[in-house]
C-alpha cells in the first residue's frame, strides 16, 4: 500500500476548525512524512499558508482527486509530536470527550510567542578553573573591557544584557569577540534558562547515599526482574508515609537510566516539588528538570524541548508532565496516585493514571503508582491481581515510629464549656511542645478567615450576586474587612447591617486558616507563626520561602491547609492538631469519606519523623464515623473494606463506572429543556441508570445556570457510546449552542 495522502489538523490554536483535512503528499517528500509531524499547507480559497499536524494516513482520496491539495514543506524547527503522543490524543479523545483539538493541546505545549522587547542575558561558559586563565590573558593584552566583564561574570556567571552594556559599559563588539573566543553566550531570556532558583540545588554537596532496607529492596528488585525479563506492568505501591517510597522510585530510576531509557515522575502539587524535587536533583543533576503551573508557557515547553533533544532524562511534574515527549520512555512514577488532581478539570478530563497506563502499553514501559492511601480504585486493581501490590510496613528511618492519635471529640468540650475552637487536650499539648522548643502543625481544611457571613439576628445569609454560593469574610477585624466569592473572585465591602433586618450583629461561621494563625497568636503571644493557604502562596517561589523557614525552624508553628500535609518531611514536628476533622465529611461527593481518611492520614503521617516520638490530635464531631476512627488506628484495610462495601451497594466506581453529563447555560428556562432533552435521549437510547437530570450542587456560577445527569454501568464502553452519542446530537442540535455540555467519565468531584 502505497501512502498518498495524509489527514491533517490545521493549527490546534484554532478551535473553530475542529476537523481534519486531507492533503497530498508530494513525490519529494514521499518517505519523509510522519505522524504527528507539523507541515506547511495552502488553506482555504485564498491559500493562506498554515501549518497543521499529520495526524492519519489513506491511500484514497476522500474527495475529488483534483480537488485535494499538496503539502507544501515540513517544519522542521516547529514541535513535531511523535506519533505516541498523536494517538495518545486519540485515546483521550475517544475516553473521555473533548475537541480533537484540545486533546492535541493537551498532549502538546504550544510555545508562547515573545512579545515586545527580547530580554537578553550574557551567560558565562568557562569552567570556574579556567577563569583566572583567561583573566591572566586579558591583563596582558590589556584588554580592560573584557577584564571587567570576565571578573563581574566570576561573581555571578548570569548578567542581564542591560547591565552589561549599560553600567558595565561594554559594546556590543567586545561582546561579540568574548562570544567567538567562546567565553560567554548571549541569551535570549526565557531560553533554557535555570528554572531552579534559590534552595533546591544548594545542598548538592552535603548528599549522602541512601542504602535501600530490606522491604525497599524487595520492592526494587520485583519491578527491575520484571523489568529485565521483558514484563512491563503496573504497580502500586502501597507504603505507609514515611516508608521510604521516594528512594524506591529512585533506585528504580538509576537502573532505568543505566539501560538509556527515561523516566516521568508525576507529583501532585507544586507544594510538593520543593522536597521531592530537591532529592532528584541531588541524585540525578541536570539530568532532571521540573514543570509547574507557575512557570510560564515559554519555560515550560523549553522544558518538553529539552526532552525531546535528550537533554534531560527524568521529568518531574503534575499532570501534564506526563505528555514529556521522551523517545525511550522506560518507567512512569506516580506518587500519591490516590490524589485528585490528577484528574483534569478541564476537558478533556483524563485521568493521568489511566492515560499513563496507555502510554506505557504503547511504549513497553512500566508504571509505579505509590500511596500511603491508595485510591479505592487502584487498590481493588491490586488485590485482584491486575496490579501488582508492593507493601512498604515500616517506617525507614527506624527511630521514626507512627505517631499516637488522639481523638477529641468537639460535642463533649462544649457540652464543658470550652467554646473555643482549640480542645483543652490540644491547648496542653501545644503549651508542652513550646516550652521544649518542638515544632506544632495546625492544620485547618479551609482557607480564608471564616466560612460564610450571616445576620445572627434573622440568620440571613450573604450570597454572591453572579454564584450560588455563600461569600465569605477575608481580612476580618482590619479596614481591608470584606466579603469574597471564592469561586468567581466577587468582592464587596462587609456590611455593617444586615441587608434584611437591619442588625448589626453580623459575623462569619466556621474556622479558617486566618482565624487559627489569630487564635493562636492571642494564645501563645511569644509563638513564631507561620501560616500556608492559597493566600499567603500566590506567588512564585512562595511556597519554598515558608516551607524552608519553616524547616529552617524559623517558627514554632505552622498553620495550612491542605498544602502542608502533602509530602514534606520535617523532623522537627512532634506535634500535629487537626483543627475540624470533619469539614470534608459533609461534602455531598461519593469520595467524601476517601477524602476525609486520606487527609487525616497524610496529616498524622507528619507528625515523628525524626528522632522523637509524635502525636496527632484529630479533633471532630463525628468520632464514631469510620473514615476517622480507621483513620487515627492508621488502618488502611479496614477503610477499605468499609468504604469498598458501601460502594459496591451503591453501584460506584470502582464497582460500576459513571458519567456525568454536566451542562451550563446562561438561560434558565433553556438549561432546563436541554437537561430533559437530553435525559429523555439517554432513556429511548440506552438501557444504562440514570440518575437526574438536577440541579448542580452550585446552580449559579457565574451568572450560568449548572444542570448534570449521572449515567451508571459497569460496562466503561457503554458509557463511551452514551457520551459518543451525545456529542453527535449537540453537534447537530444548533437550538442549544448557547449552552456548554461536556462529560466527566468517572468524576472526582461532585457537580
Ligand atoms: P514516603 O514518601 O514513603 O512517606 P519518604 O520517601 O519521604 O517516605 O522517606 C521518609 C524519610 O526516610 C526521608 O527522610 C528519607 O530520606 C528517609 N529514608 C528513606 N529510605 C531510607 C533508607 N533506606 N535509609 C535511610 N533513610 C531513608
Ligand atoms: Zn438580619
Ligand atoms: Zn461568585
Amino acid at each position: 500500500m502505497s501512502v498518498r495522502y495524509a489527514d491533517i489538523i490545521i493549527d490546534i490554536s484554532h478551535e473553530a476548525i475542529d476537523r481534519t483535512f486531507q492533503y497530498r503528499i508530494p513525490e519529494e517528500l514521499e518517505g519523509q512524512i510522519r505522524m504527528g509531524m507539523c507541515v506547511s499547507i495552502p488553506f482555504g480559497r485564498g491559500n493562506s499558508v498554515r501549518k497543521g499536524y499529520i495526524i492519519g494516513f489513506s491511500d484514497k482520496p476522500e474527495i475529488d482527486e483534483s480537488k485535494i491539495k499538496s503539502i507544501i514543506s515540513i517544519n522542521d524547527n516547529e514541535i513535531t509530536t511523535s506519533k505516541t503522543l498523536i494517538e495518545l490524543a486519540a485515546f483521550i479523545r475517544k475516553t473521555y470527550g473533548s475537541t480533537m483539538i484540545n486533546a492535541l493541546k493537551t498532549v502538546m505545549p504550544v510555545k508562547q510567542r515573545v512579545k515586545g522587547l527580547v530580554k537578553r542575558e550574557v551567560r558565562l561558559l568557562l569552567e570556574p578553573e579556567s577563569v583566572s586563565r583567561y583573566i591572566e590573558r586579558y591583563e596582558k593584552k590589556r584588554a580592560v573591557a573584557k577584564l571587567r566583564l570576565l571578573r563581574e561574570l566570576s561573581e555571578d556567571i548570569v548578567i542581564p544584557y542591560q547591565l552589561v552594556t549599560g553600567k558595565l559599559n561594554i559594546s556590543t563588539a567586545t561582546l561579540n569577540a568574548m562570544e567567538k573566543e567562546g567565553v560567554i553566550a548571549i541569551e535570549e531570556e526565557g531560553y533554557y534558562r535555570n528554572i531552579f532558583k534559590g534552595s533546591v540545588d544548594n545542598e548538592g554537596s552535603r548528599y549522602i547515599k541512601e542504602i535501600p532496607n530490606m522491604e525497599q529492596q524487595n520492592a526494587i528488585d520485583k519491578v527491575m526482574d520484571d523489568y529485565k525479563a521483558g514484563v512491563k506492568g503496573t504497580y502500586l505501591i502501597k507504603g505507609i508515609t514515611g516508608s521510604g517510597k521516594t528512594l524506591v522510585y529512585i533506585e528504580i530510576i538509576e537502573h532505568i537510566l543505566e539501560m538509556g531509557k527515561q523516566a516521568i515522575v508525576l507529583i501532585p502539587e507544586i507544594a510538593l516539588t520543593y522536597q521531592t524535587v530537591k532529592r532528584f536533583r541531588r541524585r540525578f543533576g541536570d539530568k532532571v528538570t521540573i514543570m509547574n503551573s507557575k512557570m510560564s508557557k515559554g519555560e515550560r515547553y523549553e522544558q518538553f524541548e529539552k526532552a525531546k533533544n535528550g537533554e534531560v532524562s527524568i521529568m518531574i511534574g503534575p499532570r501534564s508532565a506526563l505528555f514529556a515527549p521522551f523517545q525511550n520512555l522506560g518507567i512512569i512514577v506516580i506518587d500519591e496516585e490516590h490524589e485528585t488532581t490528577y484528574k483534569s478539570d478541564q476537558p478533556p478530563k483524563y485521568h493521568a493514571r489511566e492515560v499513563a497506563i496507555y502510554r506505557a502499553l504503547m511504549c513497553g514501559a512500566s508504571v509505579i503508582l505509590g500511596s500511603a492511601t491508595p485510591s479505592v480504585e487502584s487498590y481493588n486493581k491490586a488485590i485482584s491481581g491486575e496490579y501488582t501490590l508492593l507493601n512498604l510496613t515500616k517506617r525507614a528511618n527506624e527511630s521514626a515510629e507512627l505517631a499516637d492519635v488522639t481523638v477529641v471529640d468537639m460535642r463533649k468540650e462544649l457540652e464543658q464549656g470550652n467554646k473555643s475552637m482549640f480542645s483543652n487536650h490540644l491547648k496542653t499539648q501545644m503549651m508542652d511542645r513550646l516550652r521544649k522548643k518542638e515544632q506544632i502543625m495546625l492544620f485547618i481544611n479551609r482557607r480564608g478567615y471564616a466560612g460564610f457571613v450571616s445576620c445572627r439576628s434573622c440568620g440571613h445569609v450573604f450570597f454572591c450576586p453572579h454564584c450560588d454560593v455563600s461569600l465569605t469574610v477575608h481580612d476580618s477585624g482590619t479596614t481591608k474587612e470584606r466579603l469574597v466569592c471564592h469561586y468567581c473572585g466577587y468582592e464587596q465591602k462587609k456590611p455593617g447591617k444586615c441587608t434584611e433586618c437591619g442588625s448589626p450583629f453580623i459575623a462569619g461561621f466556621g474556622v479558617g486558616t486566618q482565624k487559627v494563625e489569630e487564635q493562636v497568636k492571642k494564645l501563645y503571644p511569644d509563638a513564631k507563626v507561620l501560616r500556608m493557604d492559597m493566600d499567603t502562596t500566590r506567588k512564585k517561589g512562595d511556597h519554598e520561602k515558608i516551607l524552608s523557614a519553616f524547616e529552617g525552624g524559623e517558627a514554632d508553628i505552622l498553620v495550612g491547609t491542605q498544602m502542608i500535609v502533602k509530602g514534606h518531611d520535617f523532623p522537627g514536628v512532634t506535634l500535629v492538631g487537626v483543627v475540624a476533622a470533619d469539614t470534608t465529611l459533609f461534602e455531598s461527593d461519593y469520595r467524601a469519606s476517601e477524602k476525609t481518611f486520606d487527609l487525616l492520614t497524610q496529616v498524622a503521617g507528619r507528625a515523628g519523623r525524626g528522632e522523637k516520638h509524635g502525636e496527632v490530635v484529630v479533633q471532630t464531631y463525628k468520632p464514631d464515623h469510620y473514615a476517622i476512627s480507621t483513620a487515627s488506628e492508621q488502618s488502611y484495610e479496614m477503610f477499605y473494606e468499609e468504604e469498598s462495601a458501601y460502594r459496591k451497594m451503591l453501584s460506584y466506581p470502582p464497582f460500576s463506572h459513571m458519567l456525568a453529563v454536566f451542562m451550563e447555560c446562561p438561560d434558565d428556562k433553556i438549561s432546563n429543556e436541554l437537561a430533559d432533552k437530553i435525559a429523555s435521549e439517554i432513556k429511548s437510547n440506552f438501557k444504562t441508570h440514570m440518575i437526574g437530570p438536577c440541579e448542580a450542587g452550585i446552580y449559579k456560577l457565574g451568572d450560568r445556570y449548572r444542570r448534570v445527569i449521572y449515567v451508571k454501568d459497569k460496562e466503561e464502553t457503554k458509557l463511551t457510546m452514551v457520551k459518543d452519542y451525545l456529542e453527535d446530537y449537540l453537534d447537530n442540535t444548533y437550538k442549544y449552542k448557547e449552552c456548554y455540555v461536556s462529560f466527566d467519565l468517572d468524576p472526582m468531584k461532585s457537580y
